[in-house]
């Protein structure tokens, strides 16, 4: 048998490819699990909504059966299926909306403005990708929650690609939130620690206990 790379965690070697899974994170959170049958498998979906199938009503009802930040709101997988960390700040940019706005303030118009921009968002990079890779198989350095053409995401410090505003952020944990004030928040700034604090029961589960008082 071949030998695999140190950091290879699991291959399924094919007759023309072998796949290997990596964990390139430093909190070594991820997890495979081997299960048989579709309500084993079953037992490991968390119930998101799929956005791209969904109609308007049904994502706002989703999105407002919790008062919660919409960065919050959006990542998490219970309420919607697929939607992380990069694409949740590319979706709100698109949106125009910012995203520690609560879901009980938003208008009826917002939120359908977020279903159509959730569904632009993921759309546009699902075909780009799938375009990319086509022929290609993806290797080191392509996958990756940063990309060049991303507007908001990861690009703390630099223009925003719509207006050219400064992009701003906002961390917690080992993450952070990335907008355009002048796209999204009126042309504030919000205050990137005290909002931590503030907020902190609303950021992503995982991330609770970390954040500073
Ligand atoms: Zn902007």
């Amino acid at each position: 048998m071949e030998k695999l790379s140190k950091i290879c965690l699991a291959a399924l070697i094919l007759k023309q490819a072998r796949c290997c899974t990596t964990e390139a994170g430093q909190k070594k959170r991820a997890a495979l699990h081997v299960v048989r049958g579709a309500a084993a498998l079953a037992a490991h979906d968390p119930g998101g909504l799929d956005v791209l199938s969904a109609d308007a009503a049904v994502f706002v009802a989703t999105l407002r059966r919790e008062n919660r930040t919409l960065k919050r709101g959006l990542t998490d997988p219970r309420l919607f299926d697929g939607i992380g960390n990069a694409y949740s700040d590319e979706i709100l940019h698109a949106a125009r909306l910012s995203p520690v706005q609560l879901t009980s303030r938003l208008s009826d118009a917002e939120a359908e403005r977020l279903f159509r921009a959730a569904q632009a968002t993921l759309t546009r990079w699902m075909d780009e990708l799938a375009r990319r890779f086509a022929a290609k198989f993806p290797g080191p350095g392509d996958i990756t929650a940063f990309r060049s053409e991303f507007a908001v995401h990861g690009r703390y410090g630099k223009p925003c690609l719509d207006c050219g505003d400064t992009v701003q952020r906002i961390r917690y944990a080992e993450n952070e939130t990335n907008y355009c004030p002048t796209c999204q928040t009126e042309g504030r700034v919000l205050a990137d620690r005290s909002l931590s604090r503030l907020l902190k029961d609303d950021w992503p589960r995982e991330a609770r206990g970390v954040v500073p008082d």
